[in-house]
């Protein structure tokens, strides 16, 4: 039987496994994301490709090596370079002697439909349909819990409690194949979550929004678990890129690109590709809900962000929000990163209590 596999990004994998397992279908989640995925993407991928395509590559070749046989991977078209991901990737596993089938993902929700036919075999819609909804609801409640995660990490009553109801969360949902029962640890799960919150670690409130390229805003590994770091210094975090808010855009389900552009017009006018325009247009309407600041995360050289980041201070200036840009490479370390947001909570901090202070960092 074929075997499925597909690159890790942030808790991506569990409603993706489900949707194919519910098909009938074997699928091989590639190993978690470690030094050696990176050293792997580093090694075969080229130079200057971005971080993403090189731990992608990592993942592919660490689940073939466990047997895995047929790739999903997400495609697209200009103007930066993720169009070109899945054909790079194949050109260099080709090279590598990997055999292999790829089911690349493109915009537009009927061509997918097809695409899975042509691979998958004629799968009827009446099977189809039951397991996408059955993804999607998985997908949908993960965010909802990830969402109490994010903002209560800031007040929980004991240190990383918040986090041990994640695992478990993380842990009991993977199994789950019926609507009902995820419908079911919702609930629990936010009733734990609630249960679990007390003060502020910073004695205030800290709201800072997470603007930036889609992988290093989904994906812990690569942004060095920023989210955790924000929570233990006491900020309540909140992020617009969820992997259900990127596919509702990606098979044209939703308006909200519309609202994000009217609202980074005034910066950034035209599409530079990835989430650049996002990462505008978010920071605006962050600073219009009173948020404390702004953090932006990018992978070295991203074409997209770097324009967002020459554009970000003249936001942080106009719309009067402290903007802090982290890119980071296979060189990135924990400690600097600590140390750099260490001191924009403390300026958040300072600037609240003085109302006044640097803005851009
Ligand atoms: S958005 Fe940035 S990191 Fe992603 S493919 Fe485009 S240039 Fe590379």
């Amino acid at each position: 039987m074929k075997k499925i596999t597909f690159p890790h990004m942030g808790y991506m994998n569990v409603p993706v496994k489900t949707f194919f397992e519910s098909l009938g279908y074997e699928v091989l989640i590639p190993p978690k994301i470690s030094r050696k995925t990176l050293d792997l993407g580093v090694k075969y991928g080229p130079e200057f490709a971005c971080l993403p395509l090189k731990i992608n590559l990592g993942n592919f070749i660490e689940a073939m090596e466990e047997g895995a046989d047929v790739l999903i991977m997400g495609g697209g078209c200009g103007p930066c370079r993720f169009g070109y991901y899945a054909e790079v990737q194949q050109e260099i596993l080709k090279d590598l002697g990997y055999e292999f089938e790829i089911f690349v993902i493109e915009p537009g929700i009927l061509k997918n439909f097809n695409k899975i036919k042509n691979i998958f075999g004629n799968i009827p819609y009446s099977k189809i349909i039951p397991s996408a909804k059955l993804a999607w609801k998985k997908a949908l409640v993960m965010d909802d819990i990830y969402k109490m995660v994010l903002e209560n990490r800031a007040k929980e009553k004991e240190t990383d409690i918040i986090d041990q109801i994640y695992n478990d969360f993380l842990e009991e949902i993977d199994n789950l194949m019926t609507i009902d029962a995820i419908e079911e640890i919702n609930s629990k799960y936010s009733n734990k979550i609630n249960q679990s919150i007390g003060e502020y670690k910073q004695g205030i409130e800290i709201r800072v929004g997470l603007v930036g390229e889609i992988y290093l805003v989904l994906e812990p590994y690569v942004n060095l678990d920023i989210e955790k770091k924000l929570g233990q210094l006491g900020v309540s975090v909140e992020k617009n890129l969820y992997i259900t808010s990127w596919l509702k855009h990606f098979l044209h389900l939703s308006k909200e690109q519309e609202v994000i552009e009217k609202k980074a017009e005034k910066y950034l006018k035209n599409f530079v590709g990835g989430h650049g325009i996002d990462s505008i247009g978010n920071t605006v309407r962050y600073a219009e809900k009173g948020f404390d600041g702004v953090v932006q995360l990018a992978p070295f050289t991203c074409m997209p962000e770097i324009i967002s980041e020459s554009i970000l201070p003249s936001v942080s200036k106009e719309e009067n929000i402290p903007i802090l840009s982290l890119f980071f490479d296979e060189h990135s370390g924990d400690a600097g990163l600590q140390t750099r947001l260490e001191a924009f909570v403390d300026l958040i901090v300072r600037r609240k209590q003085n109302k006044e202070g640097i803005l851009y960092a």
